[in-house]
């Protein structure tokens, strides 16, 4: 076994059974040899499932983190292991080179909640307001809009408009959790993350009366109940950076249940408690559909000129403020 293998077989025995760790080597290596061959880069989200996040990333992080990843990424394609409009946002930043998902179901509930006649309803009720959107659209959706934003930097974006008011879109909490934090009044749409909506202000309380002095770690999807309950709540990379701060033991992850195993396997002395909840939409992805997508160049994101030029100003106007 080469020593990278045994590096990965490492990692994946921190989250999975020994069994299952070994079973998904050989499949692990040979796209590990094949993107190589292909000059490809394979970018992972946080929350993806472990054998991917530990096999076979070249860099694993958040939207905005990977989003920077691609733009300075000199390879021929990049295979992005997330969802559809994160693949959009790599190839608006990098539109020379190929961009692969494995899946193109792999979709979201936020970035499906909206369309651009939606957007348009709420520029004509409410005009000369800023639209501020969330990385969590469209293409069609970003080139709507005046600037784009993670969950990261939602609050520091609305800020330096110097504005009162927001159009936020398409994710209603975040719109009001940020409301909340920058006292931007912020007009929203009713969109919604699938998973991180089911969490209550119950679980918090009843995790904190099973593990007295847990700390609360969520994220910003989540209502604004569940925020005001929580101690901390960020974006996937602000969690990290938080709970290698935090003091505390017992720690409550309230977000994408992936994102808490791969959170894990970074501080083991740490006892994570987690209501588990998955994406179904991040695990649409698996080893068979990367090996795929490498072997067939599939499937590829093509965007229209017009809409990529567009959508690639919000991003970039983000990028130059983050
Ligand atoms: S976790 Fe929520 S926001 Fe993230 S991809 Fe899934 S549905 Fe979309």
């Amino acid at each position: 076994m080469t020593m990278t293998a045994h590096n990965i077989l490492e990692k994946l025995e921190s989250v999975l059974t020994p069994f299952e760790a070994a079973a998904y080597l050989p499949l692990i290596e040979k796209i590990n040899r094949l993107k190589k061959e292909k000059n490809a880069v394979i970018l992972v989200h946080n929350y993806q499932t472990p054998e991917i996040y530990h096999g076979i990333a070249d860099f694993t992080g958040d939207s905005l983190g990977l989003s920077r990843q691609a733009a300075n990424l000199d390879c021929e394609r990049i295979v992005f292991c997330g969802v559809h409009f994160m693949a959009e946002t790599a190839k608006l930043l990098n539109p020379s080179t190929k961009v692969l998902i494995p899946d193109l179901d792999a979709g979201c509930s936020l970035s499906e909640s909206i369309t651009v006649e939606d957007v348009r309803a709420l520029k004509a009720e409410h005009p000369g307001v800023p639209v501020v959107c969330y990385v969590n659209t469209t293409a069609a959706i970003k080139a709507e809009s005046d600037i784009c934003c993670t969950s990261g930097n939602a609050a520091r974006i609305v800020k330096s408009l110097g504005v009162d008011r927001v159009i936020f879109i398409p994710d209603e909490y975040l719109g009001k959790n940020v409301a909340r934090e920058t006292g931007v009044k912020a007009i929203t749409h009713p969109g919604r993350c699938m998973v991180h909506e089911q969490f209550t202000v119950e679980d918090i309380k009843n995790y904190r009366e099973e593990f007295p002095g847990i700390e609360v770690v969520a994220h910003p999807e989540c209502s604004p109940a569940v925020v005001q309950a929580a101690d901390y709540a960020g974006s996937t990379a602000g969690m990290v950076d938080h709970i290698a701060r935090s003091g505390a033991h017992h720690i409550m992850l309230v977000t994408e249940c992936s994102m808490s195993d791969n959170v894990r396997s970074l501080f083991p002395q740490k006892d994570f408690r987690v209501p588990c909840i998955l994406c179904p939409h991040m695990k649409k992805i698996t080893l068979e559909k990367v090996l795929k997508s490498l072997e067939e160049d599939v499937y590829e994101i093509v965007l229209p000129k017009e809409t990529a030029d567009k959508a690639r100003l919000a991003v970039e106007r983000m990028l130059a403020l983050s």
